[in-house]
């Protein structure tokens, strides 16, 4: 089923706001094993909306990507989103990357323009390809109409490449006219730029469901390296915390998890329709953080959810 079909079900029924998880494809057999260990239990423990999966930077994780979502999709219990990038690629490999997703039963994808692949400075347009995300999201709205339910990417600080920030928030605006149904945005540690942003998009006419990324904090190294990578903003007050508590693991990760129920606990007094954990992979935080919200739901106070039986259709 299409997430935005799922997220207006549950409007109309007055739910709590949803949550969903974000995971990226490992690189051995071993960890994709693994990960779906993980994605089942916590599917089953947690019931979120929907669980997506990154597409690796230039494509490099196509096949995986492709075929854990679809196994999220046919056998975990919830809906799957794939992320689908054009860097690198020519427009027959995205059909070819579209179609096998249609036959392998995707139904949502996360239209995105992509990084610049590993090694390479700047980002390039491919050849034979598209430019913008606004041209993919068009592109699967010409080509495969009503079938996909689409999403993509905000930024709440503004995108890196962007001229502006209200540049950026125009082409932001481009896209969901181009067709995409929601945004999921960029993880963010200034709860007030997310507000920001929020109102700003609202103003000049964006009215889908724009879902925070939240990124909890798991590790010091982690969360440098992530933050640097991605330039995000970080309060002085989270900088000098995490210096005092950088030594202990633990408290890292507890600190975290604070920080993360703060956040949401803020962001849901604006009405927001749910969130988007980027989980790295990890389950602890994320477990924690969605049962201190209160907002898991039983099956019988969610019927949106995917039927159980679903889960027997065949082998894994
Ligand atoms: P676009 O929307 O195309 O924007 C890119 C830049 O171009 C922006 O600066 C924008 O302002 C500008 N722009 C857009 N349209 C125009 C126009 N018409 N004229 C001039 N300028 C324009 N990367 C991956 O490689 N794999 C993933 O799985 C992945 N998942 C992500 C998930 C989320 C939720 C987010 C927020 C990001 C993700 N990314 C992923 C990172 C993303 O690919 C990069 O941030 C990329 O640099 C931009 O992608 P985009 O789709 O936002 O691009």
């Amino acid at each position: 089923m299409k997430i935005i079909d799922l997220i207006s079900e549950r409007k109309k029924e007055g739910h709590i706001p949803f949550y969903s998880f974000e995971y990226f494809p490992p690189k051995t057999e071993e960890g994709i094993i693994n990960l779906k260990s993980r994605i089942e239990r916590m599917v089953h423990q947690l019931n979120p909306l929907f669980a997506d999966v990154t597409w690796g930077a230039g494509g490099s994780t196509s096949t995986e990507t492709i075929n854990i979502s679809s196994w999220i999709e046919r056998y975990s219990g919830t809906e799957a989103m794939m992320h689908l990038t054009l860097t690198n690629m020519t427009l027959e490999q995205i059909d070819t990357a579209i179609e096998e997703a249609k036959e392998k039963g995707i139904k949502n994808i996360l239209a995105l323009r992509g990084d610049p692949p590993r090694g390479q400075e700047a980002w390039r347009p491919p050849e034979g390809g598209l430019h913008y995300a606004s041209d993919l999201v068009r592109h699967i709205k010409e080509k495969y109409g009503d079938y996909f339910g689409i999403a993509v990417a905000g930024y709440p600080e503004g995108h890196v490449d962007a001229t502006s920030k209200e540049d950026d928030l125009s082409h932001l605006k481009e896209k969901v006219d181009a067709g995409a149904d929601l945004i999921i945005t960029q993880l963010f540690y200034d709860d007030d730029v997310f507000i920001d942003f929020y109102q700003k998009c609202r103003e000049i006419g964006i009215a889908c469901p724009i879902i925070p990324g939240i990124m909890p904090i798991q590790s010091y190294q982690g969360f440098h390296r992530m933050t640097t990578f991605c330039k995000t903003k970080v309060p002085q007050q989270i900088l000098d915390d995490l210096e005092a508590i950088k030594e202990d693991e633990d408290e890292v990760k507890k600190y975290g998890i604070n920080l993360a129920i703060k956040t949401c606990k803020k962001l849901a007094e604006y009405g927001i329709e749910g969130f988007h954990f980027y989980t790295l992979n990890l389950e602890r935080s994320v477990i924690a953080i969605v049962n201190e919200l209160g907002l898991v739901e039983t099956e019988r106070e969610a019927p949106w959810r995917k039927v159980a039986g679903r889960r027997d259709e065949g082998v894994r």
